[in-house]
């Protein structure tokens, strides 16, 4: 990655920022994908639980297979009603569907975990079925892994949250410092790191504020006041920002002695070694102009995106775009009726003005793309790529451009004068290339 990384300055649309995180009621029913349904290698974990079981909030309901998924466990109490098949944002899994008795009441055998050493903790991490919540649901577990092999001196907390409208890293940071700190307190203790630097983007003061104190007496952690562009919280940019590190081809950011999580992952990390209650709830943003009361809502896992308006208040006009996440990196959604995963930190609905999309032109060869790219990469050799239909010869200029280094961030797209589509494209050549590798691996050649 070249070293001048390039930002963009965008409108921040955070109007839920002084918005404290409100609990929904309990959902009539919720549906729990088996698969994190947002990454193009994730695997399924396998049902636990048959249609007709009982169960608890915090009972294992699907087992975790490799590092490619997580546990899952019932967010609220009911009957199993089904086990079937259910597709939302592009993407195919098998979910389990419980039906709430209204009671949400808490699965009895969850102990307080009690690790001893790296070993057990990564394991108690593994069964807590905290993922990525910043939007790539890598189970935590597997991540923190890289420290049975490196020493992990510094350890970067992920505060940015640059995205716009999405607030909830923001409001977590503020409503959550006990388990900051505890998240803190474990990596200390397990991964034995020295440093630990927030990076938190200036525009939230008050979490800025709320860090410094809350680590006033603890010299290991610094909080780092970091400008407010675009992508500043992607892996890649808040590294070098907040090291000066840079991760080259191939290369792993653990093997440079460094880890990023982000806050609320640690949070809930933390959480499971207070309660022994696993991954079952987290924060959301809702925002849009179509949502009539913009909030911060505590929601269990696999709620209904109707559950949530409702919550807010309902729509205000017709949805025009229903996003997962936010305006730049947010995957488009079917309809009201997809449900919440563990890594979706916001749920934009836009009304049909500002979801209109302008027809996509040629391109006319400005390079603004390229020069914008954070990683240096060039998106209209994708682009070019996915119109070459012999597969083969599409794979090599795609595995050439390095197309998996692409992190999606949008901001090629974002500056196009054609409004060519350039980040879904990138997504659909990293699909390409991601099953034309499986197929070759798995046919031998
Ligand atoms: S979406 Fe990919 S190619 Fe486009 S700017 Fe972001 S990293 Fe670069
Ligand atoms: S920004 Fe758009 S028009 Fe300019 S080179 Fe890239 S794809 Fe072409």
């Amino acid at each position: 990655m070249r070293k001048n990384i390039s930002t963009l300055k965008l409108p921040h649309y955070k109007s839920t920022a002084g918005c404290a995180a409100v609990r929904i009621p309990v959902p009539k029913e919720v549906l729990l994908p088996v698969s994190p349904m947002n990454s193009h290698s994730a695997t399924a974990a396998e049902p636990v639980v048959q249609v007709g079981d009982h169960v608890r909030v915090g009972q294992l309901i699907a087992k975790e297979k490799d590092r490619g998924s997580s546990d899952i466990h019932a967010s609220i109490s009911g009957t199993v009603k089904a086990i079937e098949p259910c597709a939302q944002g592009g993407r195919k899994s098998i979910a389990i569907r419980i039906e709430s008795d209204g009671k949400m009441e808490k699965y009895p055998d969850l102990p307080i975990p009690q690790p001893t050493n790296l070993d057990e903790f990564l394991e108690c991490v593994r069964l807590s079925g905290t993922v990525g919540l910043g939007g790539a649901a890598y189970p935590v577990w597997a991540k923190l892994s890289a420290a049975q092999k490196n020493h992990i001196g510094t350890v970067l907390i992920n505060g940015a949250e640059c995205e716009p409208f999405i607030t909830s890293d923001h409001r977590a940071m503020l409503e959550c410092g006990d388990l900051v700190k505890k998240g803190v307190e474990l990596l200390k203790q397990f991964l034995g790191s020295e440093e630990f630097i927030f990076g938190i983007e200036k525009n939230k003061p008050d979490a800025i504020e709320a860090m410094k104190k809350l680590f006033a007496d603890d010299p290991a952690v610094k909080v780092l006041e970091l400008s407010s562009v675009y992508p500043q919280g992607a892996k890649q940019v808040l590294l070098y920002n907040a090291t000066g590190k840079v991760v080259k081809k191939g290369e792993r950011l653990a093997s440079l002695g460094v880890i990023i999580i982000n806050v609320s992952s640690l949070i809930k990390m933390a959480e499971y070694f207070v309660t022994g209650m696993p991954m079952v709830e987290r924060i959301i943003t809702v925002d849009g102009s179509a949502v009539k009361e913009p909030k911060n809502l505590i929601v269990p896992i696999g709620v209904s995106v109707r559950d949530i308006v409702e919550a807010c208040g309902g729509l205000k006009e017709e949805p025009g775009k229903i996003l997962f996440g936010g305006a730049m990196m947010g995957k488009t959604q079917e309809s009201l009726d997809a449900h919440i995963l563990k890594a979706t930190n916001a749920v934009v609905i836009m009304n049909q003005k500002d979801a209109a999309q302008t027809e996509p032109s040629p391109c006319i060869h400005c390079g603004r793309c390229v020069a914008v790219c954070p990683l240096g990469l060039n998106p209209t050799a994708f682009d070019r790529a996915m119109q070459v239909e012999d597969e083969e010869k599409r794979a090599e200029i795609l595995t050439k451009e390095q197309v998996k280094v692409c992190m999606e961030c949008g901001c090629c797209s974002y500056v196009c004068p054609s409004h060519r589509p350039l980040a879904a494209n990138n997504n659909a050549a990293i699909g390409f290339i991601r099953s034309w590798e499986r197929a070759h691996k798995e046919g031998g050649k």
